[in-house]
């Protein structure tokens, strides 16, 4: 529903091919799509294939044209002419660069301690749709975001990463920490220190300096 509705805005008409007869969306959302001039729902269908446009594009390679629907009650074939095809089925959370690493559910979502970013792994902390199959709003994941932050910036202030220093004297991050030089100008970019890696520890440290702000909570 939201696909078509963002789709909408740019295109001259969308197509929306959903295998059953109804939708399975909030009300409102149903009704924002159903009423939509530039949107037709195809119901009772489901995508055979995609077939190639008669015309071919300037690189030499065809774009989608067609879109071979199959009708679900009657098993009947027909064709729907398109410019482009766009599949949303579901929700597929991107984790991949992840999997074996941290636990997940069995819908590939990674697993938090409830209330909290904390992952399978110390030290490692997830926010937004990639750990939320509920809600996977903008709003709930820049919230998740600070969670993540905050709860960094307290993994870093126990593992003895951070220094407390005067804001006053230095705002900068500390560039042993932030990849860069060392106080005795050595690189310190590739280096491990204290058995965590320092270009990881680069990462949360960026997230926790953006919630020190509110430190004391
Ligand atoms: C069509 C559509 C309409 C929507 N409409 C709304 C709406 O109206 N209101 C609303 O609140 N929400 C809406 N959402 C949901 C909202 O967009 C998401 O909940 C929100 O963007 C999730 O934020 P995120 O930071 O978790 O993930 P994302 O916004 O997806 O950000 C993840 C980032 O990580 C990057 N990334 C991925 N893999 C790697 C990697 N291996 N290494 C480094 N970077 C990587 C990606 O490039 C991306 O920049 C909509 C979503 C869709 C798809």
């Amino acid at each position: 529903m939201e696909d078509a509705l963002v789709l909408a805005r740019t295109s001259s008409s969308v197509t929306v091919i959903h295998r059953r007869d109804k939708f399975r969306a909030s009300r409102v959302l149903q009704q924002r799509v159903l009423q939509h001039s530039k949107i037709t729902v195809r119901w009772n269908s489901q995508v055979k294939e995609f077939t190639a446009a008669e015309t071919a594009m300037d690189d030499g390679s065809y774009p989608v044209g067609h879109v071979v629907v199959t009708d679900t009650v009657s098993g009947e074939e027909s064709s729907i002419d398109c410019d482009a095809a766009f599949v949303a089925i579901g929700h597929s959370p991107n984790t991949d660069f992840v999997k074996g690493a941290l636990e997940m559910d069995e819908n590939n979502y990674i697993k938090v301690t409830p209330g909290s970013s904390h992952t399978s792994v110390e030290g490692v902390f997830a926010a937004g749709d990639v750990h939320d199959h509920v809600y996977r709003q903008a709003i709930t994941s820049a919230g998740s975001g600070a969670m993540a932050a905050l709860d960094a910036e307290r993994w870093l202030s126990e593992t003895g990463f951070v220094v407390e220093e005067d804001p006053a004297e230095s705002s900068a991050v500390p560039t042993d920490i932030a990849g860069g030089q060392n106080e005795t100008g050595e690189g310190s970019k590739d280096g491990s220190e204290d058995g965590v890696d320092v270009d990881d520890a680069s990462a949360a440290a960026a997230a926790a300096a953006s919630a020190s702000f509110d430190k004391d909570l």
